[in-house]
């Protein structure tokens, strides 16, 4: 993984940055694929003026929320600002929210009620929770998806233990259940990590850890589904090793959620399953703003992402570029490695644009991810 800060360290500023009545160039979002593509823009000496915006004030390393909860790393670790990896490098930094996108108009309208005409564009949103139509998935499950999410995930859990120490059973058991729906890598990676934290926490507050339960809910018949066996395998080991095993349930599926209760359907039986804090990880939807979008439907795929050339320009409108989770490239999963590599990539052609060369297409190597199964445990 390529250092951030490092990269941000070592920029100087466009020797020139003389345009200014050039349209800018907008980078929408300050994820792996919009960041990158503004350090690299740097390091490059684009002469465009080039503006990023994203909705919060710092950079979300989202691959490392369990660290945060588990208080392993600090926060600018995590989540440097970004002010503090655009300083001095020439790009201009709005934390605002995107309200719409005009690509015939070339036209961004921000919450604030600023817009900007832009001569290229970067589309970068990312991805959202996806909660599938389930009846109050959305609103009586805690998602985990940034350092926020974590804090309050972190704050819920140890509210739980606090009042279960004061509560009877059998009321008591709700309390110290944690049901975590989804058996994906951020499933199984939180599942590990919360048996492994939530003895440690309980135990420090006098009380018997045999009563914590972690119980994950997965609709297919595998965990990792998509992952080699021999990764299956050792996250199903790491599971049951944990300071209190994680309980499996596969082949269930969350058809609804109550306060403090998933509903499920298992061999066509229907189950309720009591827990107080219930944990959603079914996976990445596209952003809102990119359905918005005013293209045709064949340059979507199924799930609303993007369609892109080889230089990863969108299919009708060259000026436009966009990477990472709102796009698809077939041969590519959405993680940040290829987000930020698609990032080098953009940043490259826009600056080829610039200067009226010709366009290279993405080159993307892919490493293995690392899986993080307990707390300090990485395997792959
Ligand atoms: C919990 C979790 C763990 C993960 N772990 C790994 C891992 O270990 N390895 C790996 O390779 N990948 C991992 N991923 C996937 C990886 O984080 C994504 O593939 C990557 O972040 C995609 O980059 P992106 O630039 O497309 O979007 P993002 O990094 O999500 O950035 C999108 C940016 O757009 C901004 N934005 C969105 N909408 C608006 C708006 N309307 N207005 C203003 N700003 C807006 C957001 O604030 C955000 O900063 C993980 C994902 C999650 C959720």
């Amino acid at each position: 993984m390529i250092e951030v800060q490092t990269l941000a360290k070592t920029l100087t500023i466009p020797s020139q940055l003389t345009l200014d009545r050039q349209p800018p160039t907008l980078i929408l979002g300050g994820g792996f694929t919009g960041l990158f593509t503004a350090l690299h823009l740097s390091h490059q000496h684009y002469k465009i003026p080039t503006i990023l915006i994203d909705r919060s004030s710092r950079f979300i390393f989202k691959s490392l929320p369990y660290e945060f909860l588990s208080d392993e790393l600090n926060t600018k670790y995590i989540c440097p600002r970004y002010d503090t990896l655009l300083h001095e490098s020439g790009i201009e930094f709005i934390q605002d929210m995107i309200q719409s996108i005009d690509l015939q108009q070339r036209q961004v309208q921000l919450a604030s009620g600023l817009h900007y005409n832009y001569g290229n564009l970067v589309l970068s949103l990312g991805s959202v929770a996806a909660y599938f139509d389930v009846e109050g998935a959305e609103e009586y499950t805690l998602p985990f998806r940034t350092t926020e999410d974590a804090v309050a995930l972190a704050k819920q859990l140890r509210n739980c233990l606090q009042r279960a120490i004061h509560t009877q059973k059998p009321q008591q058991q709700a309390l110290l259940t944690v049901a975590i729906v989804g058996a994906g890598r951020t499933g199984i990676e939180l599942a590990a990590t919360l048996a492994d934290l939530l003895p440690n926490w309980y135990a420090a507050l006098g009380s018997n850890v045999a009563d914590i339960r972690v119980v994950v809910i997965q609709r297919e018949q595998e965990i990792l589904k998509g992952d080699s066996d021999s990764l299956q395998q050792t996250a199903q080991t790491a599971l049951r090793e944990r300071k209190v095993p994680v309980e499996v349930l596969l082949a269930t599926e969350a058809i609804a959620v109550r306060r403090n209760t998933v509903v499920m359907k298992r061999n066509n039986h229907i189950e309720q399953l009591s827990a107080a804090t219930i944990i959603w990880t079914t996976g990445s939807a596209i952003d809102p703003l990119i359905s918005t979008l005013s293209i045709p439907e064949a340059h979507h795929d199924r799930q609303g992402r993007l369609k892109l050339t080889n230089a990863l320009q969108l299919l009708d409108f060259p000026e436009v570029f966009a990477g990472g989770d709102c796009t698809v490239m077939e041969q590519y999963p959405a993680t940040s490695q290829v987000a930020y590599q698609q990032g080098a990539t953009i940043a490259h052609n826009l600056q080829a644009l610039a200067e009226g060369h010709s366009l290279l297409p993405a080159e993307i190597g892919l490493r293995e991810n690392l899986m993080k199964l307990g707390l300090e445990e990485g395997r792959s």
